[in-house]
């Protein structure tokens, strides 16, 4: 495996802290539940696509381009990481971010206007098209941009999650603990595959197992074959032999709600859970509903009283503040 041998920028202190949630451990009376901060990854305001971006941008220095172009949703974290990094890099930044652009921008997006990204608006449904097209425009002048796929999910991006079970297996022999799952959101599927691959990769036995925020198992769009073509893009990206089927991935979608970034009662209700409990905020799009999900998992007996979970924080708390509204109704 070459992991250290592949062009990577550091963006942030590694690693990051393991906690056990012993007031929440306490409320539900079992399994023993663990949290991975990655959350806390030191530029940003932090979040997971800090180790996807170390290695992306690692790839974009070696071939000399200068401007960072990739696409998502207006909150998107990911949007706010890649303008927070491309500043730390040296290099220019475009958002293709679909919506409309409120009137006080918020959130991430007031993020991304600190970090001075440029920012395109446009629908939902031009989106990828969008993202080419300002990538051709900045290619016709005298800038060599660089797209990045929505949310760093490809085999390069990847590769920091499975650099991240590397990290865990190291911090989880000197806990001397071995967590029977390790439970965390799910949407464009890097986060997933690189941990499902790192899985593998390190001999952990436990479920690994993706709260999906936005995806389904089955339909006309179905995830599983998306999670096994980027863990296999990535697998070849190390000089793995390793090769992933669609059964290797655990994936839950029971927890959808009303659809992406329409928190309801399930976020908010987990949001006020781990900020009275254990003084820790999570985003109500991603970390909130995988939480959610756990919890609704743990009351349902999905786990036992002896076991070990370990969630995994992939960050979002900006996102709060875009939802003051809704949020300032649950806790005036
Ligand atoms: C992007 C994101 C995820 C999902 O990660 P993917 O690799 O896109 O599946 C989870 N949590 C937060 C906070 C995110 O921003």
């Amino acid at each position: 495996m070459k992991i250290s041998n592949l062009p990577r920028f550091n963006l942030a202190e590694f690693p990051t802290p393991i906690q056990y949630l012993d007031v929440l451990t306490k409320k539900y009376n079992g399994p023993a539940i663990y949290m991975k901060r990655d959350d806390l990854t030191s530029l940003g305001m932090g979040g997971n696509k800090t180790r996807k971006l170390e290695f992306l941008i690692g790839e974009a220095l070696e071939l000399g381009k200068d401007t960072l172009v990739t696409a998502g949703g207006i909150q998107s974290n990911h949007c706010r990481l890649t303008a927070a990094a491309a500043k730390k890099a040296g290099l220019g930044c475009h958002l293709v971010l679909n919506g409309t652009e409120p009137k006080v921008p918020n959130g991430n997006l007031l993020l991304d206007k600190i970090f001075g990204a440029k920012i395109h608006f446009c629908d939902r449904k031009d989106r990828d098209e969008m993202l080419f097209q300002v990538a051709n425009e900045l290619a016709k002048t005298d800038k060599n941009p660089y797209v990045i796929p929505v949310g760093g999910s490809n085999g390069i991006g990847s590769v920091g999650y499975v650099n991240a079970m590397l990290e865990l297996s190291l911090q989880l022999k000197d806990m001397d603990i071995t967590p029977d799952a390790i439970i965390f959101a799910t949407s464009s599927g890097g986060t997933q595959a690189g941990l499902a691959l790192g899985a593998k990769i390190t001999g952990f036995k436990g479920d690994v197992l993706g709260i999906s925020i936005d995806q389904n198992k089955t339909g006309s769009d179905p995830f599983p074959p998306v999670l096994t073509k980027i863990a296999n893009a990535t697998a070849e990206r190390i000089g793995s032999d390793i090769r992933m089927m669609e059964s290797d991935f655990n994936l839950n979608c029971e927890y959808l709600g009303a659809g992406y970034a329409m928190p309801g009662d399930l976020e908010f209700n987990v949001i006020q859970d781990l900020s009275f409990h254990e003084g820790i905020l999570l985003g109500p799009v991603y970390t909130a509903r995988a939480m959610g999900g756990l919890i609704d998992l743990i009351q349902k007996g999905y786990f036992t009283k002896d076991q070990k979970v370990l969630f995994w924080h992939t960050g979002g708390t900006p996102e709060l503040f875009a939802w003051a509204d809704q949020l300032q109704k649950k806790f005036r």
